[in-house]
């Protein structure tokens, strides 16, 4: 007999989820499972990405998974299409089930910024992330036949007696000492390896261990899952190369200090330089793409330039309001490149020639305007309005790493999939350590796809334990 019939590994929204449905969808069948959930971080910490997302979700009015813009990757990779499916289908379902564990959902119609999705819409959670999670917990703490591990990391996976099947796992304890747990079914959930420098390094390259994690808990995520389950033969999403970075404020003294928007202004590096068409994609996209630059070739240092027409629009809106500061400011360019520490004729020039070629049409933050410059490089494709309006603003920022982009391949069960696309028996996978979609991945779904598919791998591991025995007094 296993110690077990299901071992989750980690506690964010993937692992809580799967721990969660595990023991209510047994429960409501009328049989017996015992569950284990491990996780690195002391009780009381807040390991792992979860516990620090303010979470956007991509959900229509009708809490239906909302598409990015047309043409965004998902839909186009045939192999992921039963997959997305899968999340689309089940995502109201995952919502519901937020809602029934006290999760309180905000809807909120966006009229300043336009928006990534089909629809000018998203949906916020009132707590954030460490609220979902502590719901999750405190429901799966009401259950006897679950035991939480904390302060135990997951070291390795272990197989049956003939090699065949994953039984398993082994843990690091507080005290240093290992202990193997067996299980039916082996749950990974313990996201993707922002916080192993050596990973980081291999995968990215030189300087990627520099990028700094975005939130404290994702030290945390050293990629342990996805080095056990490749040791075993799983196939990954081919994109470990990749990270998700966002543009955070130098100066702000919090965590998560993120600001949007740049897509409205011009991004210039430390000569004062544009590097990158700030009007190319939508909000999140565009931010993403300027954060990875700014990492990989503008030393870690880009300043996000502005003036009076953006900044009165998003006036006290979520864009600029995660960070604690308001952003420098000055009735001149060179005034302003003064504050931020760059050659005021320098930033001059790049702002002077950037005006002069922002062509005819008006200016519509709402929609891609199409308002577009000419004859410079980079151009710029939408939202090309000149920098003109007193007074200047400028956020100085560095890129901070958020999540890493590729992951173990599963399918639409969640089943671990060999690089042969073969289901590795007992083993299954949840959450960021299965991967994101580098390049115009659906921003705001990764929450909903954790929950979802750990939701689903529970309820699934609870289906297969045995009925009851009828009690024969
Ligand atoms: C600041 C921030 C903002 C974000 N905003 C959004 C947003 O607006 N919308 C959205 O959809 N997504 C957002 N995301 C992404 C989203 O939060 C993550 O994709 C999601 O939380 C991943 O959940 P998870 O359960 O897979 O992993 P995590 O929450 O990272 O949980 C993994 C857990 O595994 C534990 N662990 C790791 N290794 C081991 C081991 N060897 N043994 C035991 N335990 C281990 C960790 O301690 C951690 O608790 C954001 C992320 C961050 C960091």
């Amino acid at each position: 007999m296993p110690d077990y019939d299901l071992v989750v590994v980690g506690s964010g929204f993937a692992g809580s989820a799967a721990a969660l449905s595990f023991l209510e969808t047994a429960e409501k069948a009328g049989r017996s499972g015992r569950v284990a959930l491990i996780e690195s971080g002391k009780n009381g910490t807040w390991p792992g990405a979860s516990r620090w997302a303010k979470p956007f979700l991509a959900l229509d009015r009708d809490n239906k998974l909302l598409r990015g813009r047309a043409g965004r990757v998902e839909w186009s990779l045939s192999s992921l299409v039963e997959y997305w499916r899968r999340l689309e289908d089940e995502t109201p379902n995952t919502v519901k089930f937020m809602e029934d564990h006290g999760v309180k959902l905000i809807h909120h119609d966006e009229e300043d910024a336009a928006l990534d999705f089909e629809e000018q819409h998203f949906a916020y959670t009132v707590g954030g992330g460490k609220e979902i999670v502590d719901f999750f917990l405190s429901h799966v703490a009401n259950h006897e036949n679950a035991d939480v591990l904390w302060d135990h990391e997951a070291v390795n996976l272990t197989l049956d007696k003939n090699g065949e099947r994953v039984n398993g796992i082994v843990a690091c304890k507080p005290d240093g000492a290992l202990r193997s747990i067996t299980a039916d079914t082996v749950a990974l959930a313990c996201g993707g390896f922002e916080g192993n420098p050596e990973m980081l390094t291999q995968y990215l390259g030189e300087d990627a261990a520099d990028l700094p994690v975005i939130a404290r808990g994702l030290r945390y995520n050293r990629g342990a899952g996805i080095r056990m389950a490749m040791e075993v033969g799983a196939g990954t999403t081919g994109q470990l190369g990749m990270v998700h970075a966002e543009l955070v404020d130098t100066r702000a003294e919090r965590y998560h200090s993120a600001i949007w928007g740049q897509n409205y202004g011009i991004v210039v590096n430390e000569d004062s330089e544009r590097f990158r068409d700030e009007g190319e994609d939508y909000i999140f996209g565009a931010s993403e793409s300027l954060a990875y630059e700014t990492w990989r070739r503008q030393n870690q240092k880009s300043y996000f330039i502005t003036d009076k027409t953006v900044m009165d629009r998003f006036e006290g809106s979520w864009v600029y309001e995660t960070i604690n500061q308001p952003p420098e400011q000055s009735d001149t360019i060179g005034g302003l490149a003064g504050k931020l520490g760059l050659d005021p004729a320098r930033l001059e020039a790049t702002v002077g020639e950037f005006n002069a070629a922002c062509g005819p049409g008006g200016w519509d933050p709402v929609k891609m305007d199409g308002k577009k410059t000419s004859g410079i490089t980079p151009p710029k494709s939408n939202w090309a309005n000149p920098i003109a309006e007193a007074p200047f603003s400028g956020f100085p920022m560095t890129a901070h790493v958020s999540f890493t982009f590729g992951g173990l391949k599963v399918d639409a069960d969640g089943r671990v999939l060999s690089a042969n696309e073969a289901p590795i028996p007992g083993l299954f996978a949840a959450g960021e350590i299965t991967g994101h979609f580098h390049h115009k991945h659906p921003p705001a779904t990764s929450v909903l796809r954790a929950s979802t598919f750990g939701r689903i791998i529970g309820a699934n591991a609870a289906k297969r334990l045995p009925e009851k025995a009828e009690s024969t007094v």
